[in-house]
């Protein structure tokens, strides 16, 4: 029996939300749902977006799916997101993107994996006024978590059977704090001769990324850049809809889709509950429940292929919970 804790959030989130768990609830895996809620659906009933019992509820589980949070506009309200992220140091955000068969998308063959350093860079949330009209916002990089990421990117390259290990960097304009990380990218890659390294400066990175996609393999970089890669990256296999992701530590992981809370899709139940369901397989993978994820992988990517149960970004006119469903139905073949 698993215990793990469930966040819905808000937009689409508790949509997509409700796919995954019917997804996983069919896969015969014993799951003892914890379903607390954070973010501006819970602002006006309890005060703030981050209540404790959720922090409570992941001190206890330490494993979570996460659906998107927004964070309310206004100064005494900082990024959920960040702050889970910082609160239980998961410092690796990894991030899957792959063509998947059937959606249409300029390219195919892409195979990539994201890895963000996911504490520090430009997300500290130090940033201040020196007068009214000049403001300062601090990044942050350290040898030890630039080491930290980086060594987590060769080792999920070695355990993964992948090739190479690419850093994407501004080192050349920030010469102290990309120019820390990057030279710490090289001192872990001399660790691993037998995987090939490999350094772009990240608009490069961006040109070659949008030229020839497949022959990126897994990419390492400073917080900012990957959030920006995974949404470009997203673009260049079909959207948002469709790319899972994860944030790992020591002691806790949470997972959850790339993508926001869509309020242009919410309430719809027209989002596509894919990608918080390829987040499940993460989790799954996480969890040692290796064959699981497997099946759910599959059985998604089947339905896609066939294209008819599909949501309308993937042109198709089934609902979020409709296309779960025709999920589980492969998962039961
Ligand atoms: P945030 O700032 O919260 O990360 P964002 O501004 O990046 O959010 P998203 O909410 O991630 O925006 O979504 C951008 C657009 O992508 C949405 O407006 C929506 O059209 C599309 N999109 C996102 N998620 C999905 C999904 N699950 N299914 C279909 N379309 C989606």
């Amino acid at each position: 029996m698993y215990n793990i804790t469930a966040i819905p959030g808000d937009g689409i989130g508790p949509e997509v939300m409700e796919g995954a768990m019917y997804v996983l609830d069919n896969l015969r895996i014993k799951i003892k749902w914890d379903i607390v809620n954070a973010g501006a659906s819970v602002v006006q009933e309890k005060g703030r977006p981050l209540p404790d019992e959720v922090l409570q509820s992941i001190t206890t589980n330490r494993v979570v799916l996460k659906g998107p949070i927004t964070t309310p506009v206004g100064k005494d309200f900082r990024s959920i997101n960040v702050e889970l992220r910082k609160r239980f140091k998961l410092y690796a955000n990894v991030r899957p993107v792959i063509s998947i068969p059937g959606v249409k998308s300029r390219y195919s063959g892409i195979d990539v994996v994201i890895i963000r350093e996911n504490t520090q860079g430009l997300y500290t949330g130090i940033e201040y006024k020196t007068d009214r009209d000049t403001a300062h916002a601090l990044k942050l990089i350290t040898r030890e978590a630039s080491e930290r990421i980086v060594q987590f990117a060769f080792v999920y390259a070695k355990k993964h059977h992948r090739k190479r290990v690419t850093c994407f960097h501004k080192a050349n304009i920030m010469k102290l704090t990309d120019g820390l990380f990057l030279e710490s990218a090289r001192q872990v890659a001399r660790r691993y001769p037998d995987l090939e390294y490999q350094e772009l400066i990240v608009d490069n990175g961006c040109m070659q990324m949008v030229i020839n996609p497949e022959k990126f393999d897994v990419l390492v970089m400073p917080n900012l850049y990957g959030d920006i890669m995974s949404d470009m990256c997203a673009g260049l296999v079909g959207g948002l809809g469709l790319v899972p992701g994860a944030n790992i530590g020591k002691d806790a992981a949470i997972f959850e889709a790339v993508h926001g809370s869509a309020p242009d899709l919410a309430g719809r139940n027209t989002a596509n509950p894919t990608a918080l369901i390829l987040t499940s397989a993460l989790m799954l993978d996480y969890l040692g429940e290796k064959d699981k994820a497997e099946i759910l992988r599959k059985a998604v990517f089947r339905v896609i292929k066939e294209g008819i149960y599909v949501t309308p970004d993937l042109l198709g006119s089934a609902s979020t919970l409709g296309m779960a469903e025709e999920v589980v139905k492969y998962i039961n073949l």
